[in-house]
Parts: structure tokens; C-alpha cells; sequence
């Protein structure tokens, strides 16, 4: 498998985007700002699209890539996502007052937009690409992504704070190579960390400690002006972290 990352700031700005990582080609983990780098063929060739969470950061540009390519392509983008995300999505966000309900256009039957409802630790196999949806703690229901290709395999937190269940997961997968987690603010905004269920250094640090294998750890998610800081507060931890980057390749 191939993870390209086209959006990974916790912001916008110059070079900041967010939350988008595209999957070889015809699959995308999350449809933050990222999303706008693809070419109009790269997105027709987009068959499926994992929802994190129905925050705006990973959802922005969803509505906008079903309409662009709805009438190129002829058949349905599935989404997967939790039951309570695609219910926040068709209350809030398809409902014909903020953008139209693309799963009945141009006909129920053959529709731009198929919802997936997908459960915590429950794989979906594409070609012998396996997508898990993990746990995380967030504000509202989350999950990160396990990816594996049977070589090797790859872990993203989604949005999440202090999480117990993703180092287990990731303790218990012996293939597991890289960790992408998030550290949405510095140590200074810890209180903001805590009150949104992010992780900022001070939270993450001991977390990190629980894992047992030595992963590459890549840091997503930083607000926009503050990675310096961020990477400079994780240096307290044993471990070497590197901040994600965009255009940044995992080949696994
Ligand atoms: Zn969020
Ligand atoms: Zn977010």
C-alpha cells in the first residue's frame, strides 16, 4: 500500500491543510483541505472515502468532491464512516439547505454518494488492503485507521486524546511499521488539549511510553504556527518523533 499525505495541519494557511491522506490510488482517509491538490482525473478515480469524524477539518471538501466528479463518474463514492458521522453528514451537512442529499442524485438508485456504517475493529478487506476503524477519544464519536497491507502496516490516531486502546492495538500488531498520532497544541494549551480531547505534548508523552515495538512516529494535526514548539516539547520524550509533512509517501 501506498499512503500519500495531501493534508495534515491542524489549520489552514500558505502551506498548511488539512486532514487528507490519499491510499494508493481510489482511496482517501478523511476529505480535509488536502483533498484540493488532486487533479479532477485523480478524484474520479477516488472509489472510497474514510471518515475519521464528522469534524469540519475532515470533512470540508466531501461535498464538494461528490459534486465535481458525481456526473463523470456514474457511479457512487462509498464513504465509510461511523453511524453517528454519517448521521451528523445527512442532518447537518446533505440536507439539501447546506449542500444537496447526494445519495438520491441524480436518482436514489444510482446515486454520487453510498454510505458504508462501519464498526470499531471490524476490517473492511479491498484487494488485500485491509482497513481497520480503531478507537480514539474525542468529542465526538472517532476513530483512527489501521492499515495493512500484510507486509507491514501503518496506524493513525484520528483526532484523539490520551487513548488507551490505540497502543494496545498497536502492541498487538506484530507487522506494525509506522505511527502517524496527533498533537494538536503545545504544552501552553494544555487546558484547550483537554476541554476539545486532543493530545498536546505533556498528554502525549507518557502515552507514548506505553508502546512496546519502536515504530517511525510522524505527528500530525499541529496547529497552524506551532510546530515548532510542538516538536520542541516532544523532544522530553525518549522517543524520535518527526512532524508529519505534506506530499510525504509511506510505501508499506
Ligand atoms: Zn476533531
Ligand atoms: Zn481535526
Amino acid at each position: 500500500m501506498k499512503l500519500k499525505v495531501l493534508g495534515c495541519g491542524g489549520g489552514i494557511g500558505g502551506e498548511d491543510r488539512t486532514t487528507c491522506f490519499m491510499v494508493d490510488n481510489d482511496v482517501l482517509i478523511d476529505a480535509g483541505s488536502g483533498l484540493a491538490c488532486l487533479s479532477l482525473e485523480q478524484m474520479c478515480g477516488l472509489e472510497h472515502v474514510f471518515i475519521t469524524h464528522s469534524h469540519m477539518d475532515h470533512i470540508a471538501l466531501l461535498p464538494i468532491l461528490l459534486d465535481s466528479v458525481g456526473h463523470i463518474r456514474g457511479r457512487p463514492i462509498r464513504v465509510h464512516a461511523l453511524e453517528a458521522t454519517i448521521r451528523a453528514l445527512q442532518e447537518h451537512v446533505f440536507n439539501w439547505r447546506v449542500w444537496p442529499d447526494f445519495t438520491r442524485i441524480p436518482s436514489a438508485s444510482r446515486p454520487y454518494l453510498e454510505f458504508n456504517p462501519i464498526l470499531v475493529g471490524q476490517t473492511l478487506d479491498l484487494d488485500g488492503r485491509r482497513v481497520t476503524p480503531i478507537s480514539a477519544n474525542h468529542v465526538v464519536p472517532t476513530v483512527g485507521y489501521h492499515l495493512d497491507s500484510g507486509a507491514a502496516s501503518l496506524l493513525f490516531s484520528g483526532d484523539t486524546t490520551v487513548n488507551d486502546s490505540l497502543w494496545d492495538r498497536f502492541n498487538s500488531s506484530p507487522n506494525a511499521r509506522y505511527l502517524i498520532v496527533e498533537s494538536a497544541f503545545p504544552n501552553r494549551d494544555r487546558s484547550i488539549a483537554v476541554a476539545s480531547k486532543h493530545y498536546c505534548p505533556s498528554l502525549l508523552i507518557p502515552d507514548l511510553a506505553k508502546l512496546t515495538g519502536r515504530p517511525e512516529i510522524y505527528v500530525t494535526h499541529m496547529k497552524p504556527g506551532e510546530t515548532e514548539t510542538i516538536m520542541q516539547e516532544l523532544r522530553e520524550s525518549p522517543l524520535a518523533l518527526k512532524p508529519l509533512s505534506n506530499g510525504q509517501l509511506f510505501d508499506f
